[in-house]
Parts: C-alpha cells; structure tokens; sequence
C-alpha cells in the first residue's frame, strides 16, 4: 500500500470560547486566545491517502480530483473566513486545530473515491498540528447502547 499527500494551504481566523463557561473559566482555559476579536492562523493541511496505484495510471487517485476536492471542500469553506461564525459546521464547537481537522476529515472523507483517506494533518503553526485518522474517528465514534469498547 501507499500512501500519497497533498498539501493545501488557507488563512483564517478564530477564537477559542465555549458558552458552557463563566467569563473566569473561559480566559483560565483559553488565556490569549478567548479575546472575542479573534486572531488569524495560517493553515496548511495535509491530505494522506492510502492504497494500491492504479497499474495503468501508476496512481493511488486522481490528484486533480483531488487538488479540486481540496479546493472546493477547504479553501473554499474556510480561506479568509473567520471560523466561529462564517463555517457554520463548527457552530457549538470550539474551533480548535483538533476539532478543525476532525471536520476537514468528515468534509473529505465521503469524497475520496479511489483509494481511502488515511489521514489529516492540520498545522494551525510551524510547530502545532493535529492529525486526524481513521482509528481516532473510529475511536470517537457513539457506540451502540449497550455495546462494549
Ligand atoms: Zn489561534
């Protein structure tokens, strides 16, 4: 199996509030980053995707395709978008790069028709990023009533 990236870059900006929380608890929690004016990141994601390269193409997946599925499902939704009020699928959420990567991967994942999605990577800075892989989501997933780990 291989696994192949594509990288994909965008700029927005966020704060990190939860309504749950006193004013108190949101500044100890989120210090500098609950400010309500927000601040910009950077982002680059990094879309893996696993599996055999197609013997007459020599490719997992079509990376146009997926250039466009990037453009349209990332850029598209988030570039120059201020993310606690203008993606409205992270309303109720903290926009944090984990909860960010997790939507990326819920965004792409029904989208990728050849091969399989392996993993998100999203660096909210040259130094944080989370990733976001098909075990972490299995592992969020609600289980059945009943149901063991
Ligand atoms: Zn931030």
């Amino acid at each position: 199996m291989i696994r192949v990236t594509r990288k994909v870059e965008f700029s927005a900006a966020h704060f990190y509030h939860n309504p749950d929380f006193s004013p108190e608890e949101n500044r100890r929690v989120f210090g500098k980053c609950n400010n309500p004016h927000g601040h910009g990141h950077n982002y680059v994601v990094e879309v893996t995707v696993a599996g055999e390269p197609d013997p007459a193409t020599g490719m997992v997946l079509d990376l146009m395709e997926l250039k466009e599925i990037l453009q349209r499902e990332v850029v598209d939704r988030m570039d120059h978008r201020h993310l606690n009020y203008e993606v409205p699928e992270l309303a109720g959420k903290v926009p944090t790069c984990e909860n960010i990567a997790a939507l990326i991967w819920d965004l792409l994942e029904p989208r990728i028709r050849q091969g399989r999605l392996d993993r998100v990577r999203l660096y909210e800075s040259p130094d944080l990023f989370a990733d976001c892989t098909a075990d972490a989501k299995a592992d969020a997933a609600p289980r059945a009533p009943g149901g063991r780990a």
